[in-house]
């Protein structure tokens, strides 16, 4: 034993005495390789990015991302499969509220696996307080309305019935219809102190400039390919309504509309007109609402879009 190897085997004794009423057992210690990974070879790194990419999109509240893996490939997040396409592409959507971190696991077909965890970033949503309010006088539903609001929800729950696994959503994002954005998504008012429900979509309303008469009716498009899987001119609370499966989860829902030029199981290419914007249901003046569910869950469109320019004047 040298004078040199003698020492370090001292100053180890000693650190091991001096803190061992604070350390795990030994074999509980996190190994060396733990603690400071090697840097992965390049071509390992490369070959790894190729298998699972996030291609699109944004990993925060309300945000959808897409992305692409090996075909066959078996993708779960949180434990939960998600539908992946045969080419490998995948969506993934986090909810508004969202801030614990998420595990993304995949299974490729030779077994091998790869887990990421996901950290999702936080969003500012407006939110709006208005305090002082007379207390509302609630008018109970009429036996009618009552009536009219249920079969309206066995209309709405009989168009999610059968999902579609095709991946329209391919096709991308475009705005439905150019306007002022009156409301966002994840807009929330707080009544008398009482937090109402988060706002589900995105509001379009008219530009400035632009009179209700000149407005109501304009064309509204389908904001990416899909599958009409409702199509009503007046449910009680959405009016007119059109709901569009883009397949793999996500879904458009479009509410208040003044026609509805599309019929159920008819297939819309991103950019047709499916309706005109209007001001029908429980609405204050006319306007598009445009929800934009994934697996049920309301994602914020405006980050799937382009920025919404104004008209020149
Ligand atoms: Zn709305």
């Amino acid at each position: 034993m040298t004078y040199r190897y003698a020492a370090l085997l001292a100053a180890t004794v000693l650190s091991s005495c001096s803190t061992a009423s604070t350390q795990p057992p030994p074999s509980l210690k996190p190994t060396v390789a733990e603690e400071a990974p090697r840097p992965e070879p390049e071509n390992v790194t490369e070959r790894k990015r190729l298998r699972l990419q996030q291609y699109k999109g944004r990993i925060v509240q309300a945000g959808l991302s897409f992305w692409k893996t090996e075909p066959g490939a078996e993708v779960f997040l949180d434990g939960k499969m998600v539908q992946v396409d045969k080419d490998g592409h995948f969506a993934l959507g986090f909810g508004r509220d969202r801030t614990e971190n998420a595990e993304l696991e995949v299974i490729f077909t030779d077994g091998s696996s790869e887990k990421r965890t996901l950290s999702i970033g936080d969003r500012e949503f407006p939110i709006s307080r208005v305090d002082g309010l007379p207390p509302s006088k609630v008018t109970p539903y009429t036996e009618e309305q009552l009536s009219k609001i249920a079969a309206d929800r066995e209309i709405k729950n009989a168009a999610r019935a059968n999902p579609s696994r095709t991946p329209y959503w391919r096709a991308g994002f475009d705005w439905p219809l150019r306007g002022r954005i009156s409301t966002k998504m994840g807009a929330q008012r707080i009544l008398n102190g009482e937090p109402r429900r988060p706002h589900s979509g995105t509001d379009i309303a008219r530009f400035p400039g632009v009179s209700y008469d000149e407005f109501v009716g304009t064309p509204v498009k389908a904001p990416s390919t899909g599958k009409v899987t409702l199509a009503e001119p007046d449910l009680y609370f959405e009016g007119g309504t059109i709901f569009i499966d883009h397949g793999q989860g996500l879904e458009t829902v479009f509410m208040h509309l003044s026609s509805v030029d599309v019929k159920p199981g008819q297939i819309v290419a991103k950019g047709e007109v499916v309706g005109g914007v209007g001001s029908t249901g429980r609405s204050t003046g006319p306007h598009l609402h445009w929800t934009l569910n994934w697996n049920g869950t309301p994602m914020d469109p405006e980050l799937l879009v382009p920025p919404m320019i104004a008209p020149q004047n």
